[in-house]
């Protein structure tokens, strides 16, 4: 083992700044003698909205419920039909995936574009059949996953979009979505948050939201979450309970009031990243166009070395990481899911690194020495 001079991640740290602030919420949880629903979760709600210009927040248990429950509730409300297809780009988390085969839906699995890594118009012109009927643009690693091109496909062809934000919190399309809002989360139908602990809006367990536009869709969900329950003792789905802890709103409501700042400086690391690193064998994530296309939940470069590399860089104190070293359709649960041939996602998975970003673990500096130690890789 070398000693780490440069660790990827460490959530003591991350949650230091805020110190204070939790405890003094938790305290406020704790003395309420409320613990389920209430003003907590309803402030945390009120906040999702206004951060995103979208009329409903529905707070929920973790990122993959959020995303299974809007596509549920879009079955519920005849949005989707049982077996309809979801575009979804191959190379993202597993969840993304198995809230579609969850709900009964059926994944198509495409490549991603090979620069920006996530869905564009293009990839969605190119992949298009009569039989999809949504698309889950993945705003991977925090960048936006919309454009122009992909609105005119879905207002044309009146697909659902449900947006897997799980990493891109704060982040901003360059164009606005289907209902006006440019706010990622809040460009489709519905839109799913994370705020496991890693992500760029952290709590201090599981936890997760939903923003739609739809009023329908909002009660759907926030039915389905609870039991499938429209009022006490009668249930018109069979439902989850999928409800956010208002220990976990009370400790977002201190995280996301940082979530700006947070994300300008992850921005500030993957520029001091992008004038450092220059290597024939490195390709860097492209930075803009505005600073705020992509909020940088990780710092990825691909490499033909990778394993090499990575353990160069552990020699150098430089901790690392892959997200994600082995793509949904190559797990044991999906063996018989059919699929196209998905070169770009497995090539790209086989040359993943990702770099330290956080913003309290990793400073400007280190960033920049972390890409001068990259430019001396033989
Ligand atoms: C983290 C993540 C999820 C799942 O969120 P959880 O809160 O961990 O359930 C879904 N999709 C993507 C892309 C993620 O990164």
């Amino acid at each position: 083992m070398h000693e780490i001079k440069y660790p990827f991640l460490n959530l003591a740290c991350e949650n230091k700044p805020y110190m204070d602030e939790l405890i003094e919420a938790s305290a406020r949880v704790i003395r309420s003698g409320r613990y389920i629903g209430g003003q907590e979760v309803e402030a945390f709600e009120a906040m999702m909205r206004d951060m995103h210009s979208a009329p409903y927040a529905i707070g929920v248990s973790n990122g993959l419920d959020a995303l299974r429950l809007s596509l549920r509730a879009c079955i519920a409300t005849g949005l989707l039909a049982p077996g309809d297809k979801v575009m979804v780009p191959a190379n993202t988390y597993i969840a993304s995936v198995l809230a579609i085969t969850d709900a009964g839906l059926m994944p198509l699995l495409v490549d991603a574009d090979e620069v920006t890594m996530v869905l564009t118009g293009d990839v969605v012109e190119r992949n298009i059949t009569p039989d999809v009927k949504a698309l889950m643009p993945v705003h991977l690693y925090g960048r936006v996953a919309w454009d122009g091109e992909m609105a005119d496909i879905a207002k044309q062809r009146g697909l659902i979009v449900i947006e897997d934000a799980a990493q891109s919190i704060g982040a901003r399309a360059a164009c606005s979505g289907l209902f006006g809002s440019a706010h990622a989360g809040a460009l489709g139908h519905a839109g799913a948050f994370s705020f496991y602990p890693t992500k760029n809006v952290g709590a201090l367990g599981d936890a997760g939201a939903v923003v739609t536009h739809i009023p329908e869709l909002h009660k759907a969900i926030r039915e389905l979450a609870n039991y499938g329950s429209d009022r006490r003792y009668h249930n018109i789905y069979a439902g989850y309970n999928c409800r956010l802890d208002p220990i976990q709103a009370a400790m977002l409501s201190v995280k996301l009031r940082h979530c700006n700042k947070q994300n300008a400086e992850r921005f500030a690391r993957a520029v001091a990243y992008n004038n450092t690193i220059d290597h024939p064998l490195v390709t860097k994530p492209r930075i803009g166009p505005t600073p705020t296309d992509c909020v940088w939940h990780q710092y990825v470069i691909r490499t033909p070395r990778r394993d090499e590399l990575r353990g160069f860089l552990s020699e150098q104190g430089v901790e690392t990481d892959i997200h994600y070293a082995v793509p949904p359709h190559m797990q044991p649960c999906y063996a018989n899911l059919e699929h196209m041939p998905l070169p770009v996602t497995e090539r790209q998975a086989a040359q993943l690194i990702s770099l330290p970003i956080s913003p309290e673990c990793t400073s400007v500096k280190d960033a920049s020495d972390i890409g001068r130690i990259i430019n001396k890789f033989k």
